[in-house]
């Protein structure tokens, strides 16, 4: 039986590190699904797509389409390609990129290209899936769904020291006010807009490391394994 883990929640909350350490403990397949967006928000740039024109983006995602190629020894934890040349994380974490992705993400036409092609990658296998709509729309029949906070400090000290990592110029006195504007668009959107889905377990992750969430998320999936091995025998 296919386990579905979902993992939303705001900006530079934590949810990639955690949903790729649950997958590794668990054994299961990992996916950022914000790396597509950063994808289709990399090729308007390449493009010079108007980030307001929905259809002209949808149109650009299947004329250069972007893929994913799971494979957890890659640096992402997955490889990405977008009109055939492979992404790093210097290129999607960018600033450029960045300013525009909630923008780009924000278009229905946009989101239901995104959202097929990530039901498509879960129906491969078990799967821990991070973003903003996974538990409510990409996989609402996920059997966990936990939504992912921490304080803004925590969130700033976060996003500066994986931007660091990897290579980003980093502009320290904008980065609160560029996670509050990206958080703003994402939960104010018509479309899927980032909110808890319904059943969603709350994690705040201010006072607690990547370990300590992945502990949480695992005794879920040990309560959710002993109720169904109750409920069958
Ligand atoms: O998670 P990350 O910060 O890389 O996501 C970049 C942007 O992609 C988000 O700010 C949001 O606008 C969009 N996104 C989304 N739905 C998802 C994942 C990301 O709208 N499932």
């Amino acid at each position: 039986m296919q386990l579905q883990i979902a993992i939303d929640g705001p900006a530079a909350s934590g949810k990639t590190t955690v949903a790729r350490a649950t997958a590794r403990r668990l054994r299961m397949l990992y996916l950022d699904t914000g790396a597509m967006y950063r994808a289709l928000a990399y090729l308007a740039l390449r493009t010079g797509t108007d980030v307001d024109n929905g259809a002209a983006l949808a149109r650009l995602a299947a004329t250069m389409p972007i893929e994913v190629e799971l494979d957890e020894s890659a640096p992402l934890g997955f490889r990405i390609f977008a009109g055939g040349a492979e992404l790093d994380e210097t290129v999607l974490a960018g600033n450029e990129v960045t300013a525009i992705v909630s923008a780009v993400a924000a278009h229905a036409e946009v989101r239901s290209a995104m959202v097929d092609a990530q039901r498509r990658i879960a129906g491969k296998g078990s799967v821990v899936m991070a973003g903003r709509d996974i538990g409510s729309v990409v996989l609402p029949g996920a059997a966990i769904k936990i939504f992912l906070t921490a304080s803004l400090e925590t969130r700033v000290a976060r996003r500066r020291r994986q931007l660091e990592q990897a290579g980003v110029d980093v502009d320290a006195h904008g980065l609160g006010a560029e996670l509050q504007e990206r958080d703003r668009i994402d939960s104010t959107r018509a479309v899927s807009p980032l909110e808890p889905a319904p059943g969603a377990h709350l994690i705040d992750s201010s006072d607690i490391d990547a370990d300590g969430v992945v502990d949480q998320i695992c005794a879920l999936v040990r309560s959710l394994c002993a109720e169904r091995s109750r409920r069958k025998g």
